[in-house]
């Protein structure tokens, strides 16, 4: 649901150029990428966001999108709660030309002539500061004891080493 001042597609250009601030809030059922956190659906994204142009004419979006998500705890298999923040920073191109042609300093981001789709970027700066593996610190419930399988519990705090193990069963 887009409330408030949100709107679903704009004109970034136009928006850069007004310096326009877009804030308000849906919810992770909203951005279509996110869908597969079904625990999540209900959860409000908060979103925060400028457009302005700096010095040199560069049309920029700035701010932030955040949310809790509901993972799965990699520890003990149960929901944990996970505040997502992304802070957002982009320059606004229309060509692959235009990227390249940027300052290092500045991040692209590619839209067409047609209407930018908000949740385009929401989405994507959300998954890029989703975490790894999520984990409990600590775990709410005492993990059962497995005998015979020592090195497990060795290996339980650090999730690089659940990460390497979840690929080793091929999931
Ligand atoms: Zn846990």
């Amino acid at each position: 649901m887009f409330s408030g001042q949100l709107p679903q597609f704009l004109d970034p250009r136009k928006y850069a150029d007004q310096g326009r601030v877009v804030e308000g809030q849906l919810t992770v059922a909203d951005l279509p990428r996110l869908q597969e956190y079904r625990e999540s659906l209900d959860q409000p994204v908060e979103i925060s966001l400028a457009f302005d142009r700096d010095e040199e004419g560069h049309r920029r979006i700035k701010g932030e999108v955040s949310t809790t998500l509901v993972l799965q705890c990699q520890r003990c298999l149960e929901p944990v709660n996970y505040p997502v923040r992304a802070i957002i920073n982009v320059a606004l191109v229309w060509s692959e030309d235009q990227a390249t042609a940027l300052p290092e300093r500045l991040d692209p981001w590619l839209v067409g002539e047609e209407p930018m789709v908000l949740t385009d970027l929401l989405e994507e700066e959300l998954l890029l500061a989703m975490p790894l593996v999520a984990l409990h610190d600590p775990c709410p419930t005492a993990l059962p004891q497995e005998s015979g399988e020592p090195e497990k519990q060795e290996n339980a705090d650090n999730p690089f080493a659940v990460l390497a193990k979840l690929k080793g069963q091929g999931k």
